[in-house]
């Protein structure tokens, strides 16, 4: 696609190249609005692009306020945009780590709106602790979002990888319970119904949000899945349990063997039962 010299998807001048790509089949629209050069800009991205979204009934998924800026507030206009067209269900903002950064009265009238407009929410727990309150002293910000809060409210919340092995962030290794790891630490959600709900966050919820269709455990559902060593969310969380099969459609496309480890130490057992520590 090609884009305006500086490289960013300045609204107007961009169009033409966006309808194109529509025309390619693309089936969620994306943005980043405070990459455009002025508050102004960015809302008007958002708008152009979530009016092209309703108009051909696409998904929207917005790499949104990825900034410790607390006025970097585009996802209220993401939101009041999905509101005034409809879009509930089908709307994402992606980061929003500025929402760390806001006035406390500002979030009070931000959530409810997020809420009402029925915007998911995606953190991205391994970059956002790597990348905001960079410019900090001390104290240094987390930089993630407000997590907690948002699903206490109501909002649909998960957690991504976002970049794997790339210049921002160079130690991924696409392992969701790792990144749920992370959120979990980040937003200090140590409680039982947190820590499962963080399980949550890299399983059931981005389902829904991404509208996958057959998702889960029951009869007649796609049979795509991990089996985990572990007894349940929290410990497969605790210990990125091994991931014992990899089923798709379901057959078995790969396997793990069981962690294993032989002790040699005088008077101890001579094998770990990883099940029963
Ligand atoms: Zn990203």
């Amino acid at each position: 696609m090609a884009f305006p010299q500086d490289g960013l998807l300045r609204s107007k001048d961009a169009l033409p190249s966006l309808v194109r790509a529509l025309d390619m089949g693309v089936e969620v629209v994306g943005g980043i609005p405070h990459y455009e050069r002025t508050m102004a800009d960015g809302a008007e991205s958002v708008r152009i692009l979530t009016e092209v979204a309703a108009e051909r009934g696409l998904r929207v998924d917005m790499h949104c306020d990825e900034s410790d800026d607390p006025c970097s507030r585009h996802i209220e206009t993401l939101a009041a945009c999905s509101q005034r067209l409809g879009l509930h269900g089908r709307v994402t903002g992606s980061h929003l780590t500025s929402m760390h950064s806001m006035d406390n009265a500002y979030v009070a009238k931000l959530i409810p709106l997020i809420h009402e407009a029925g915007v998911s929410v995606v953190a991205n727990p391994l970059i956002n602790i790597t990348l905001q309150g960079r410019s900090d002293t001390y104290p240094k910000r987390r930089g993630m979002t407000r997590v907690p809060e948002l699903l206490e409210a109501g909002v649909p919340v998960a957690f991504g990888h976002d970049c794997v092995m790339d210049p921002w962030y160079s130690l991924g290794s696409a392992d969701m319970l790792e990144v749920a790891h992370m959120g979990l630490h980040v937003a200090q959600m140590t409680g039982e119904e947190a820590m499962r709900a963080c399980f949550d966050a890299v399983t059931e919820t981005p389902a829904r949000i991404l509208g996958l269709e057959g998702y889960g455990l029951a009869p007649g559902c796609r049979a795509d899945c991990v089996l985990l060593d572990a007894r349940d969310p929290v410990e497969a969380i605790r210990l990125r349990a091994t991931r014992l099969a990899v089923i798709r459609g379901g057959r078995i496309i790969a396997r793990t063997e069981p962690a294993h480890a032989r002790l040699d130490l005088p008077g101890r057992p001579q094998t770990v039962d990883f099940w029963n520590r």
